[in-house]
């Protein structure tokens, strides 16, 4: 179903991350039909290049990020002929009365997607006002970094609260994008069968886990300023513990989502320190040239930035209240993953005399690769071997409805933007959310400042230091397997 009419102007259209998503996302969309006739792209960037340049630039990330992707020349070609391109300053005046022009007399949607160093949201939002371009209508998609505290956060949120209400701001998580996700909250509140499971009473622990294999590559001088607790889990960890924790919403709104993902982050209990383990990668055995350790790889030989977090939290509610949650995610890990992994407790007795093993069910939200969701339960072994249980995977996927692995990412864009055209903001956080989440995390990431804590070394390809199993060990539980 095609959406309205809309102009979708994309200051950095001409960076990394419109190249690889945002426009490769917006182009299968284009595919799919639901671009109408008469909707732009409009690309808005400092480079100084005409449309015909923008055309070939935006064809050439097409082909190279969306290769994978079943489409004819046609279309190709009908979606290039969306593509307008302004050359603009989000400091200065060049451009803006071009944009002017361009935006004026639509009666359309209007999104401003800030996919630019968030040092420039003020100037793109105070801008937009200056040129009469920030009317009730506009909405506007502002990337992460969202702060890198409670104080730069709550400062960002005023600046933007200056030029537009609340319901025009989607502040963007690609976590909450994702099709499990979604699924997700289909398993937990379209079904009779888990809800009432889903407290410390039945359930032992729940773990998310994001394991990247990559290192912090190009992005080494930004990454060392930030490090995988303000990277990953204040926002994208954040996110999917509020979703798996929340109470259910009256109704799938914005609001009444947000409401309930809130209450979860303000019941976070604080982080003791001895339930952190904070790593960095070493390099590579033998590879050292290609994949240099953290301290290389980022140009400080003293750095003491984290490149992986493991830690236990708990949510002090009555539902939640004795069930730990743990969270952990890191660099150069042994495998890519993202995982939600509910553990249940055991069954109180077993009867089965001839089976010697201990069973639980966990339900597993896989995230990617190969999004999906499993319940594990235990059956009889099959065959005449006597009462041995065995566990196996219930799986809850239609696979044929996802794309292969690499287009998940650009999948979860393409939702997001076209919620952003339709005004649905429920999968994107809203400000008072972000606050509370820096709220919570601040005290952590100053906490090892004055301790001075130095991150504990771990081998590429590993699961991280020690520490973290040590983490899991003490609570007679461990680490699922990831990979
Ligand atoms: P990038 O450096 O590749 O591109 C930056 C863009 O901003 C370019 O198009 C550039 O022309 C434009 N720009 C810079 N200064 C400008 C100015 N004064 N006026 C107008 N335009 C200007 O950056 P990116 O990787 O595309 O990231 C963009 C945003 O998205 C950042 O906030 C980043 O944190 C966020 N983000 C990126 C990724 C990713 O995978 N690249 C992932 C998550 C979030």
């Amino acid at each position: 179903i095609p959406v309205d009419p809309f102009d979708l102007v994309i200051f950095g259209g001409t960076g990394d991350l419109a190249r690889r998503k945002i426009l490769p996302g917006l182009f299968r969309r284009f595919c799919a039909g639901q671009m109408p006739e008469n909707a732009r792209v409009i690309g808005a960037a400092r480079t100084e290049m005409d449309r015909a340049g923008y055309q070939q630039m935006i064809r050439e990330a097409i082909a190279e990020f969306n290769g994978d992707f079943e489409h004819d020349k046609a279309q190709l070609d009908g979606f290039i002929d969306r593509l307008e391109y302004v050359a603009i300053d989000a400091k200065g005046e060049d451009g803006w009365a071009e944009l002017q022009k361009l935006m004026a007399g639509t009666e359309r949607v209007e999104a401003y997607y800030f996919s630019v160093s968030p040092a420039l949201f003020g100037d793109l939002a105070e801008r937009l006002q200056q040129w009469g371009m920030a009317d009730a209508q506009s909405r506007i998609v502002v990337e992460k970094p969202f702060g890198r505290d409670l104080k730069t956060a709550q400062a960002l949120n005023a600046t933007l609260a200056k030029y537009f209400d609340e319901s025009q701001i989607y502040r963007i998580d690609h976590y909450l994008g994702k099709e499990t996700v979604q699924n997700l909250m289909a398993v937990r509140f379209g079904n009779m069968l888990f809800e009432p499971l889903w407290n410390s009473q039945y359930v032992d622990h729940i773990q998310i886990t994001v394991a990247e294999t990559v290192g912090v590559g190009g992005r080494g001088e930004y990454y060392d300023k930030s490090g995988a607790m303000r990277d990953m889990v204040q926002n994208h960890l954040m996110q999917l513990l509020c979703l798996i924790a929340m109470e259910p919403p009256a109704r799938f709104d914005p609001d009444a989502v947000r409401d309930e993902k809130l209450k979860v982050i303000r019941a976070l209990d604080p982080v003791l320190p001895h339930h952190i383990a904070r790593g960095q990668y070493q390099a590579e055995p033998c590879n050292e040239a290609e994949q240099p350790g953290y301290r290389t790889a980022v140009g400080d030989p003293r750095s003491r930035t984290e490149s992986f977090v493991a830690l236990k939290t708990h949510i002090s509610n009555w539902r939640w209240a004795g069930t730990p949650f743990y969270l952990r995610t890191g660099k150069r890990m042994a495998a890519r993953s993202s995982e939600i992994t509910v553990v249940f407790k055991e069954t109180p007795h077993s009867i089965f005399t001839e089976d010697a093993g201990r069973h639980r069910n966990v339900l597993s939200i896989r995230l990617q690769p190969n999004e999906g969701i499993t319940l594990g339960v235990t059956i009889k072994e099959p065959g005449p071997g006597g009462m041995r249980l065995v566990d196996v995977p219930l799986d809850m996927t239609f696979a044929d409805a996802l794309g292969p692995d690499g287009s998940e990412q650009v999948d979860a864009y393409e939702r997001l933007i076209m919620d952003v055209i339709r005004g649905n903001q429920t999968l994107f956080m809203r400000g008072d959310e972000v606050e509370a989440a820096w709220a919570w995390t601040d005290p952590i990431i100053q906490g090892w400042e004055a301790r001075n804590d130095v991150p504990k070394p771990y081998d590429s390809g590993s699961d991280g230091p020690t520490d973290a199993n040590e983490l899991m060990r003490r609570d007679q539980r461990q680490w699922r397997e990831y990979s």
